[in-house]
């Protein structure tokens, strides 16, 4: 991990489970790679394998939530699709994949990008509070959580985190222990969710705009395949 404050290019990540993905992750990627300017090269989506916390009877295929990420990130070669987590048996843990990472690009500098109510939950991720010796963090609000409450949800979570002059416009920053920086990016939560457009399908209701044309597509031409999976969680 570089020392707090050195610039060099780096990598974002956001991982997910993709089930399917959607124009708020897809901005989220776009937003956080503008903010993020000169301090990354990309952003890599990476599709979870095994979710460790969510329940995966309605989780698509791996290979078809890989595949529609990948015709959804198409146009930008910025953003692409890493399939790493496919590699390994077992649950998905971020902790193996910024592990892996870090074997194959030792000297880069990872941004891991992530909703606020998943940067909450991070005790309860294996190795979760030790995720700041892999990576920086860079967390979008939901609701209208300030960047007060940021600081006081990062202090709860690590009681040795210090603030730190905020690197990101607009946004305020946590050094924390381990090496990595909490940044707080204030953007637009957009009102989407992978729950909501398998609510929305089952229910026979357009999702258009919300997902992707491209992997909208695959989802239509795998209509039975995905009804079969997504109805198990009803
Ligand atoms: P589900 O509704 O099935 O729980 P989801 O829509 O939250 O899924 P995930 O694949 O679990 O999608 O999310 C991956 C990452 O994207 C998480 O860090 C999550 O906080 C973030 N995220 C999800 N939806 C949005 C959104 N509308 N705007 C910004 N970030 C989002």
């Amino acid at each position: 991990m570089t020392a707090h404050g050195v610039r060099r290019p780096g990598r974002a990540i956001l991982g997910g489970s993709f089930n399917p993905p959607h124009v708020g992750h897809l901005r989220l990627a776009v937003e956080a790679r503008e903010a993020l300017g000169d301090l990354v090269r990309g952003v890599d989506m990476v599709p979870c394998a095994q979710p460790p916390h969510k329940k995966t009877g309605h989780l698509l295929p791996f290979e078809l939530r890989a595949a529609m990420l990948e015709a959804a990130l198409a146009p930008l070669p910025w953003l692409r699709c890493n399939r790493l987590e496919a590699l390994r048996d077992g649950p998905s843990y971020t902790w193996d994949t910024l592990q892996a990472y870090r074997a194959a690009e030792p000297d880069t500098d990872f941004y891991f990008l992530l909703g606020s109510p998943d940067f909450a939950l991070l005790p309860t991720w294996h190795q979760g509070l030790e995720l700041p010796r892999l990576c920086h963090f860079v967390v979008v609000p939901r609701g209208d959580l300030t960047a007060e409450e940021f600081t006081d949800m990062t202090s709860a979570l690590w009681p040795e985190a210090r603030e730190h002059p905020p690197v990101l416009p607009g946004g305020r920053c946590m050094a924390l222990p381990g090496g990595g920086l909490a940044h707080f990016l204030p953007l637009p939560w957009l009102a989407v969710s992978a729950s909501r457009i398998r609510e929305l399908w089952l229910a026979g209701r357009s999702v258009d705009y919300l997902v992707p044309r491209a992997a909208l597509n695959l989802l239509q031409s795998h209509r039975q395949a995905i009804a079969a999976h997504w109805q198990e969680a009803k």
